[in-house]
This record gives structure tokens, sequence and C-alpha cells, in this order.
């Protein structure tokens, strides 16, 4: 490179020489010289093009450590952090679903840092199957034979269809043919699973008739998929599972049934809508349910396939089970949830998702008329709060039309700009805990129903006011 006399590039310093300024070995100590020369070299780029586009005289050495400082501290914080979600939606996917129980983190730490029996018998001393570590358990709670568990629903639904159904042919009521937020869609699953779908019925009803018509020498089983985030209403008619797994089972074929959502309690012991559960899909005849581990079941993201014994053991000699199974810190934690449901009585203390599902809108409004004041004081003047009546969802596709009464905190800025509320949420994104919030009416709505940690909630109000500078 060729740079005159005058040119302002002259004035850059050049790698070494920052390297061995003092504040640099400060950095070095810290992050190690390679990544700290890896971020200098950027550092030197951007501040060259800055003077090549005349946007600066010239080069400030201090000005470049400082800025080398700052990216290396950016570079080195997490990128995955906890959030406060007072969205409303508990089961919320984008925010990562169900809480983990106490009992969850505790099984997961027992072994994360070492060596476990996840694939070794030990009575034996011989090669085990990491799915005995939880089979016996879905089995006692949803009356299985069988049980194996994948990375998530989404792959349980795919193993079992590429098992029982690769070049084979499948029919599907065509009021199932259900997409599920994140791309996943039933056709698509099925065409990827190398399953032939075989649409029958109508989008608002289905006979059991046209599942009868549909059934030929090329079918390899009858399916049921649950419509978990919409439902069809008015002159419907589906066919119910009892009488599916009877035409199935007239035929010699499976009938699976994809649940989606998979609780294995009746959620109206809590008062909430009721949901069907794995067993009562079981003891209707269908022979494979698949369902998620972190929706209603509130556990670590999987997805479980339970069912008869000889179907459930060819589903795992499917070679893709490899490519889906799940590590040994899901097995901990499911393990872990599956045994509060050993005892019902104390699942709404000991489940967060239970727990924060069943939390009555006068607990939620008290904390809510508890955190007025400080989240108005926070703010300043120019904003106004209040305590009001919202409603939550369950989120993740469970019981769409259903939401519970739930109380929150709604703040406004009376005379501001339609904007308002979303430069507000900006400014509750960018805390170290961030909070996420929900704008509607143009105000910034938190609902309360999830908000567990409410000393991080009234901790981050003090840092409100750091915020609204870089937001
Ligand atoms: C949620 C859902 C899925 C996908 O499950 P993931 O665990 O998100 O992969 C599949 N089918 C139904 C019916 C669902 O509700």
């Amino acid at each position: 490179m060729t740079t005159d006399a005058n040119s302002p590039l002259r004035t850059l310093p050049g790698i070494d020489e920052l390297l061995r300024d003092a504040a640099a070995g400060v950095l070095i100590e810290a992050y190690g010289r390679s990544l700290v020369a890896t971020v200098a070299r950027e550092a030197v780029a951007a501040s060259r093009a800055a003077l090549a586009a005349g946007e600066a005289r010239e080069a400030d050495a201090a000005g470049l450590l400082d800025a080398i400082a700052a990216r290396l501290a950016a570079l080195m914080q997490p990128t995955l952090v906890p959030v406060l979600n007072l969205t409303g939606t508990v089961l919320h996917t984008n925010l990562g679903r169900a809480p983990l129980p106490e009992e969850a983190i505790s099984a997961m730490t027992a072994v994360a840092s070492g060596a476990s029996n996840l694939e070794f018998d030990l009575a034996r001393g011989r090669r085990g199957d990491r799915d005995s570590l939880v089979e016996d358990w879905i089995c006692r709670l949803t009356g299985a034979e069988a049980a194996t568990v994948v990375n998530n629903n989404a792959a349980a639904v795919l193993l079992v269809l590429n098992t029982l159904a690769r070049r084979r042919e499948v029919p599907v009521s065509r009021g199932e043919l259900v997409e599920i937020g994140g791309a996943f869609r039933v056709p698509d699953v099925m065409a990827r699973a190398g399953a032939k779908l075989v649409e029958v019925g109508t989008t608002n009803r289905t006979h059991r008739a046209d599942f009868a018509q549909a059934i030929g020498p090329r079918t390899a089983a009858l399916m049921k998929v649950h419509t978990s985030n919409y439902v069809i209403e008015g002159f419907t008619a589906a066919v119910a599972e009892r009488e599916l797994a009877a035409l199935a089972h007239a035929h010699d074929l499976p009938f699976v049934v994809d649940l989606g959502s998979g609780t294995l309690v009746d959620l109206s012991a809590w008062g909430l809508p009721r949901e069907p559960t794995v067993a009562e899909a079981l003891a209707a005849g269908a022979d494979l349910v698949t369902f998620s581990g972190d929706k209603l079941l509130g556990g670590p993201q999987c997805g479980i396939v339970a069912g008869r014994a000889e179907l459930v053991r060819k589903v795992r000699k499917n070679p893709l089970k490899r490519a889906l199974r799940v590590d040994k810190l899901t097995l901990a934690a499911l393990g872990a949830v599956l045994r509060l449901y050993a005892d019902p009585a104390s699942l709404a203390t000991r489940l967060p998702t239970l727990r924060l599902l069943s939390r009555s809108q006068a607990d939620i409004q008290a904390q809510a008329a508890r955190l007025r004041a400080p989240l108005a004081v926070a703010l300043g003047t120019g904003y106004a709060v209040e305590v009001v009546a919202c409603t939550s969802q369950i989120g993740s596709g469970a019981l769409p039309i259903e939401s519970l009464p739930s109380a929150g905190l709604a703040v406004r800025r009376p005379g501001a700009g339609g904007r308002a509320p979303e430069r507000l949420a900006a400014r509750f994104r960018a805390l170290p805990l961030p909070v996420v919030g929900r704008v509607a009416d143009g105000a910034l709505v938190f609902d309360l129903r999830c908000l567990d940690n409410e000393a991080g909630f009234t901790d981050q109000l003090a840092l409100l006011g750091s915020a609204e500078t870089t937001a």
C-alpha cells in the first residue's frame, strides 16, 4: 500500500505496536493474545476505513484501545440470556417454552460435569439403552407399553411416519392438515418422512366412510392430528379416536395420534380448560401417540413416542432415531419432571408450568397492585401506569381459544406519538435482564402471570433510566 507523507492513514498504529501498549496487556491477560489480536485487526481496519472516508483526520491509539476493550467485553457476553416473560403467553415458543422445576435443574447439574450411565446398564455391567432411563415412568403415567424420546415432537412425528409409512399412504382428515408455528406443516413433514398423504373428507366435516374409502393396499396407518392451534366451529364433524382406531384395527393397520401438547393429567382439576391426555388417546385405541415434552407437560424440549411395544421397537430401530435422539441433560430433566407427576396433589406447586397456568387472577392482581407505584416512580412524570385486567394464553398451540383471566400493568404516555409504546418496549428489552411485554391498544402491557422473579423485575426498574440513553 502506498501512502503519501501527509495521508491520515500514516497515523494508524500497527497491530504489534498496539499490542505492546500496557492497556492491551491487561486485555491479553483477560482474553488471550489471539482473540485480542483479531479484534485489534478489526478495529484498525475500521479506523482505516473511517480515515479513508474522511470521517476522521487522524487515528487515535487510545480511542482504538477503548474500542477494542468494549468489543471484547461485548463478544464475551453470553448471547442466550434469561428474560422476564410478561407477554401473557405462558408457553412462549420464542421465549423457550416451559420453565423447568428445581428438580430438573438439579438432575441436569448432577450429570453435566462427568460420566453417567446414559447408555450403560449398571446392574449387568454392559451397554444399555438411553430410553430405559425414562421409559418406565412414561408408561406408568400414560398406560403405554413402551416409549422412546427424540429431539422434539416434530422429530417424533417424522420418525413415526418414516418408520411405519415410508413409500406408503396415510389418510388424514383435511380438517387436520395443520401448520404449527415455526414451519411444522403436517403435509410437509409427511413428505419428508417419505409417506404419501391421502387427504380425506372436507375442511369442516370428515366421516368414518371417508376414511374407509381411502383405505387400500398401500395404506400404512391411519393418523389423527390434534388441531392444536385452531378450532373448526359450526357445521362440523370429525371421526372420534375410538372409531378411527376400530376402523384401522379392522384393516390390521396401526392408528397414530399426534397429540402435540401431550398433557399427562386432566387440567380441569386445576380449573384449567380440558385438553385430551396421552392416557385417553391410548385408551381410545391409539397404537402410537406423539407429544412434546416442553408444552403442557412442563419439561425440557423433546418429543415422546408412546404406545405399543412392538411398534416402539420398530421406531427405535429406524436409523433416523440415532440422528434425532436426545442428550443426557434432556433425559435427566425429563426423568425429574415425570417423577413430579407421581404426586398430582403437589404438582401445581412443584411444576412451574402448572403453577403459572393455575395462578388466580386475584393473586396476579395483588402483585400488579404492589408493582404499580415502583414502576410509575421509575418511569417518572409523563407516564401513566395502571393496573389492568387482561387475559393470558397457554401458548404453543395449546387450547388456542381458551384464555386465562389475568392482570397486569399498562403503561401509556399521554400526548406522545403512536410509536411511544414500541419505543418504551425497546427500553425494557434493552435492560440487563430484558423485560418482554406486549403492545396493545396504544399501551405497553405487562401481564404478570409469569412473573416469578419479582425482585428481578424491581431491580431492573432502577436501571431503566440508564437504558433510556441507549434506546
Ligand atoms: C407443537 C406441535 C407439534 C410440534 O412439536 P414440537 O415439540 O414443537 O416440535 C407437532 N404437532 C402438533 C399437533 C403440535 O401441537
